[in-house]
């Protein structure tokens, strides 16, 4: 233990975390050292009892740590990241053991989590604004409740924080279930957590495989994120439909990789060796059929077995690139392939069709040479290091055979030709498809499944929303709002074209506008200027200003040349000057004429601090009432609404034009739709 390290964790007993405290249980199980054979230590199976004391936990913890603002939680997950790496070393011993993964992979995998970390938290949770004339749509992402995680035994570690992570960062807390062949590193993460969470945002409960129905079935468990393989997938979704329960399913797949005939083949052999038996094969995501062009099938598949022939299998401490298979059940089955293809006499590339005996279950690196498209180890995943090999010479025919699955999780396109590569990699049927490399997984993608491969996916800020419910606030806007819109752009020079030449002085145009949006405003002219607009909306103490969109704007006051005209500046003016007086309340709680007299305010704080020209301001407001009054065509009292000046874009050319729109009939008795120059100067 480095001596930064405080912690009372002891690293040869485990048991399962509820509700912050250690809890254990009468029945126990061991998990198996695959390296050796040998039993490692024991730990409690959880019981129904277990996992309603977590998700009543859980279910409390969320309370808080839903409503912690994203920063803190972030500050957390930072402080939990630390404490984590700060266990690096004893992970990576626990890892060895548990797995039988070579060293370096196992600090691979330990220390890779801290990519994970640091990745999802420059992440924020995406949130998504639209505005229009009468209302803003505020799309957010809340987080669900309480995740129940079911994690597999291949990578213990990175799929296990790979739910955790953005299941807190999201505002959600977690309830993990190792599986039973790998609850060692799990259960000490999960430990260590207890000294940086409060009890019951993460907890663990492992045992055996009645544990995973106990929380897929459970009402007060919000979401299952699970990884495993496709069968079980399938009783997840169904048991988690009881309770419509949102499911995250990541499971199997039979990735076919498609080596184009001008790759550089002694470069690219190993890279499909690897591929292919990385971790022994036991990645989901690993290459599991390998088509290779007719042209370069013999010579790839010669360099790819000289290459086999290097892979040294062993013991984590023996400097071995490949380990064992991690557990007695899985051994039994990836030698049901090597029975398969001896049976039917499938040609053996490189290995042994018998699996030689020994105390660990060690298999050694095979490939099967052109298998029928119709053998078990061209159609199943055998998650062991064995893989078929076959030719092709028909672009369209290899994407049809790589395409012929129930899976769809990766694929590999390899060619120098990159871009035949990716067109080939598009028409692929799956999540990830890599072009030029063997399956990388990254947080900073979504990964997930096409197909039986999976629903949904974890990982990059896409990930981050299988983590939560869409939550949509539609808010209408009050009667009034108060626009001032600045165009910057219109810093005009002399256009030459208009006969309004005070619209094109060196001058900045400002545009002020009310709207009184509990009308149809069908006449708001799009401003296409693409100004800084301000809205004033009100709040307990006063309007206060902030930027806004473009679109509907309605009046315009220049802004002297050289004048303060900076948006902060006339934000902070306009801000200071609607501070509420006893007289004024909320917009829809004021009569129509308390409208005029803040417009007023603003308008006088703008000509006050010299922001704009002087104007007749009475002139303005009769205008605007005029208008207003016209355009609403009834005998309704007249509310404030400025003159639209607006640029044609349609008719006129020019980029200085602005345009009055009289949508009915305007004072001067123009017909609706008819047009003139407009402004208040
Ligand atoms: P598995 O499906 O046997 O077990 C996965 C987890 O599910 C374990 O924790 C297990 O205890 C639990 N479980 C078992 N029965 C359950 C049930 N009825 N309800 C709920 N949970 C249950 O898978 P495995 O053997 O641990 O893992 C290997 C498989 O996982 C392979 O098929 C592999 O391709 C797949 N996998 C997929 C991904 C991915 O991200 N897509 C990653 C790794 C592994």
């Amino acid at each position: 233990m480095s001596p930064s390290k405080v912690s009372t964790i002891s690293w040869d007993s485990f048991h399962n975390t509820v509700d912050g405290q250690a809890r254990n249980s009468k029945s126990k199980h061991r998990g198996i050292n695959p390296a050796t054979g040998e039993e490692l230590w024991e730990v409690p199976i959880g019981n129904q009892q277990d996992i309603d004391d977590a998700v009543k936990s859980a279910q409390n913890a969320f309370e808080t740590w839903s409503q912690t603002p994203l920063e803190k939680r972030k500050e957390t997950i930072t402080k939990f990241r630390d404490h984590y790496m700060s266990f690096a070393d004893e992970l990576i011993d626990l890892m060895c053991q548990e797995t039988g993964k070579p060293r370096q992979f196992a600090t691979y995998e330990v220390k890779g989590a801290a990519g994970f970390f640091d990745h999802h938290l420059a992440l924020d949770i995406p949130e998504e604004r639209i505005e229009d004339d009468e209302k803003v749509l505020l799309t957010r992402f809340t987080p669900l409740g309480v995740v129940g995680a079911i994690c597999p035994w291949n990578f213990p570690i990175i799929l296990c924080l790979g739910k955790v992570i953005p299941a807190l960062l999201t505002g959600n807390t977690i309830i993990v279930k190792p599986s039973p062949y790998t609850p060692y590193t799990t259960l000490k993460i999960v430990e260590l957590a207890q000294e940086i969470f409060a009890p019951g945002v993460v907890q663990a409960v492992g045992g055996d495989d009645k544990l995973g129905p106990m929380l897929t079935t459970h009402p007060g468990v919000a979401k299952i994120s699970f990884t495993g393989s496709i069968a079980t997938g399938k009783k997840v979704m169904a048991a988690a439909a009881g309770t419509l329960k949102r499911v995250t399913l990541e499971l199997g797949g039979n990735d076919a990789s498609i080596v184009l005939p001008d790759v550089d083949i002694k470069k690219v052999a190993p890279e499909l060796v690897m591929g292919a038996f990385q971790n022994s094969g036991q990645v989901c995501v690993a290459t599991k059929r390998i088509y290779i062009h007719e042209d370069i099938y013999d010579e790839m598949l010669k360099e790819m077995v000289a290459f086999t022939k290097t892979i040294k299998v062993g013991d984590p401490s023996s400097g071995s690139l490949l380990g064992p298979i991690q557990n007695k059940m899985q051994y039994e089955k990836v030698k049901t392939f090597f029975e398969d293809s001896k049976s039917h006499g499938y040609k053996f590339a490189v290995g042994e069709p018998e699996v030689s005996g020994s105390k660990g279950y060690f298999v050694q690196p095979t490939i099967i040479d052109n298998p029928p498209n119709d053998s078990r180890i061209i159609q199943e995943e055998p998650f062991g290091p064995i893989v078929p090999t076959q030719p092709w010479s028909d672009e369209e025919e290899v994407i049809k055979r790589a395409n012929n699955t129930n899976a769809g999780l990766g694929a590999c396109v390899w060619g120098k030709d990159v871009e035949r590569a990716e067109r080939i990699g598009k028409r692929l049927q799956a999540g990830s498809v890599f072009v030029n490399s063997w399956e990388k997984p990254t947080p900073q993608a979504i990964f997930g499944g096409h197909k039986e491969s999976g629903i949904g996916g974890e990982w990059g800020t896409e990930g981050l929303k299988s983590y939560c419910n869409a939550h949509v606030l539609h808010t209408y806007k009050s009667n009034c709002n108060i626009y001032v819109s600045a165009s910057p752009a219109h810093a005009a020079k002399d256009c030459g074209e208009c006969d309004t030449g005070r619209y094109h002085r060196t001058q900045h145009t400002w545009l002020i506008s009310v709207e009184p949006h509990k009308h149809h405003m069908p006449f708001v002219p799009q401003n296409k200027l693409e100004p800084t607009h301000f809205s004033a909306n009100w709040k307990d103490d006063g309007y206060h200003v902030h930027t806004h969109s473009t679109g509907g704007v309605i009046g315009t006051i220049l802004v002297k040349e050289g004048a303060k005209g900076d948006v902060e500046h006339i934000q902070q003016v306009l801000q200071a000057a609607l501070k509420p007086t006893s007289a004024n309340k909320s917009s829809d709680q004021t009569p129509d004429d308390e409208h005029d007299r803040w417009v007023k305010k603003g308008l006088h704080a703008l000509q006050t601090d010299k922001i704009t020209d002087t104007f007749d301001l009475s002139e303005f407001m009769t205008f605007a009432h005029g208008y207003f009054a016209n355009r609403l065509d009834s005998d309704a009292p007249a509310r404030i609404a400025y003159p639209g000046l607006h640029k044609d874009h349609k008719e006129k050319s020019s980029k200085h034009h602005f345009w009055l729109t009289y949508p009915t009939k305007a004072p001067n008795g123009a017909e609706p739709g008819s047009r003139t120059y407009g402004g208040l100067m």
